[in-house]
């Protein structure tokens, strides 16, 4: 940052120097008052139409970083517009619930090939927050601004359930739309023998027409053949015609609303049991015959996938089984495959990395959230010590819809540990968990008196050590990024 004299402002504001554009002869900066630490959008001379909120001060105006004024800047420069990335090249999802995580995000990428997603936010996600598509948008827009990051940015609305979430998300201006048919996934499957798997295939419209299709059918990937006997059929067409048709409605109806070119992603990465290369071949086929252009699968892969920590299982099983689910995808796309839950999994980023040639998207989320923690654990101990206690309490409620095995008899009592020993619980699996799934609670939950108990503070403290969040995303999104380039 360096002062902004250079463009006549007065005493007691920063410039975000990458952040300095210009349209029609006028200077757009992203600037910072020093008091408050609060930043706004200033515009040289006398502003610019359909900026709202203007306040005069010496050279321009200073407008408020709201969620009109960024829809309004990303008219202006096109970069700050979210695009359709499709499937050229490999994707990564910087999920930011805090709002404030996008300019360490745009610096750990650099100059990479991936290509990034910076506004994404699931359905859960913003439920849990209380934050809407278009506030998740602005945050990601002002972000990339105060980088100057001008490479272009994907937008995923993430695990969509309804088509009146695809609608609301593509009124924000989200350009992908990762389905989530899993209310239509019959889980039961699993724990059916075959008999009750007959019962319920013989319950099931249309059923028999999917087995007349493909039963005895032989596919041949690499150097496997995948063989469509009767009775995983018939298991397939059970666990999933149902979504298959759900994914169709979605889609059709995204491509009815949506104008212009989209990306589609399917996700069935939240069921019980792993997706098997059959079962992915049953799925991509189907979507093809139903003119369903996907730009990404998430398949449940082999393994265990845990929120905030590394992958659990046998990684020369989840490389065998990634290599064909990624052979599967370039058959019948391509597409992309995408690794969901894909936070600190960094024991299988190589294998992403090596085998998926350029059709992988891995997504993270509230992996931000932890970095975020890791600065108040220093810079703030107390208040960390409080949300630690508070997130224990919550934690059995919170946890309901997340597949995780925390065992608390491993998560410390705060009150014996030192303030140099919280950043300690940032790297431990078990009181990460505690941490990682609550944040939705941390940040809304409000006192007596109405006011919040931790989001002020939360925010105030990542205000004032903004550059030391960027340096810990930074850090943490290369241990990401780096084994990734294969
Ligand atoms: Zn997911």
């Amino acid at each position: 940052m360096c002062k902004i004299e250079t463009l006549k402002l007065p005493e007691g504001y920063e410039v975000y120097e990458k952040s300095i554009d210009t349209f029609e002869g006028k200077v757009f900066a992203l600037v910072k008052d020093e008091r408050t630490r609060e930043k706004y959008l200033y515009i040289e001379g006398e502003g610019h139409p359909g900026f709202i909120d203007g306040e005069k001060i010496k050279g321009g105006l200073l407008f408020p970083k709201n969620v009109e004024n960024a829809y309004k800047l990303s008219e202006i420069f096109p970069y700050l517009k979210a695009r359709p990335l499709g499937i050229g090249e490999p994707s990564f999802g910087f999920g930011d619930r805090l709002g404030i995580a996008t300019a360490g995000h745009v610096r750990a990428l650099g100059n990479r090939k991936v290509r990034p997603i910076f506004a994404q936010q699931s359905i859960r996600e913003m439920e849990r927050t209380k934050r809407g598509p278009k506030e998740v948008m602005a945050d990601a827009i002002w972000g990339v601004f105060q980088e100057g990051y001008r490479d272009g940015f994907g937008s995923d609305a993430d695990h969509l359930k309804t088509e009146e979430h695809v609608k609301n998300l593509a009124d924000a201006g989200f350009t992908m739309f990762t389905c989530d048919p899993s209310d239509h996934v019959n889980n039961n499957v699993g724990r059916m023998d075959n008999t009750q798997i007959k019962e319920a295939f013989s319950k099931l419209e249309g059923g028999d027409a999917l087995l007349a299709k493909y039963e005895g059918k032989k596919v041949k990937i690499a150097s496997e053949e995948i063989v469509f006997d009767y009775e995983p059929l018939i298991k397939a067409i059970v666990k999933y015609k149902k979504a298959i048709d759900h994914t169709e409605r979605m889609y059709n109806f995204a491509k009815s609303y949506v104008k212009g070119t989209f990306d589609f992603e399917l996700s069935i990465d939240e069921t019980d049991e792993p997706t098997s290369p059959l079962e992915h071949l049953f799925i991509a086929s189907e979507l093809k015959e139903r003119g369903i252009k996907i730009t990404g699968l998430a398949p449940r892969f082999v393994g265990d996938f845990q929120k905030a920590i590394d992958y659990i299982g046998d990684l020369s099983r989840f490389e065998e089984e990634f290599r064909l689910h990624i052979e599967i995808a370039k058959m019948y796309g391509p597409y992309k495959i995408s690794v969901h839950s894909g936070s600190d999994k960094f024991s299988i980023y190589p294998i992403v990395g090596k085998y998926g040639e350029g059709l992988f998207h891995v997504k993270t989320a509230g992996t931000s959230y932890l970095e975020a923690l890791r600065v108040i654990a220093v810079h703030n101990p107390k208040l960390f010590a409080e949300i630690y206690t508070f997130s224990l309490d919550r934690f059995e409620e919170d946890r309901a819809t997340y597949h995780l095995t925390t065992d608390l008899s491993r998560v410390p009592d705060i009150n014996i540990l030192s303030e140099d020993e919280y950043i300690r619980l940032l790297d431990e699996n078990d009181p990460r968990q505690v941490l990682h799934v609550t944040y939705g609670s941390v940040l809304t939950v409000k006192s007596d008196d109405g006011k919040y108990l931790f989001r002020d503070r939360f925010f105030d403290t990542l205000k004032i050590f903004e550059d030391e969040y960027i340096k810990v995303l930074v850090k943490h999104f290369e241990k990401h990024l780096n084994p990734l380039e294969g």
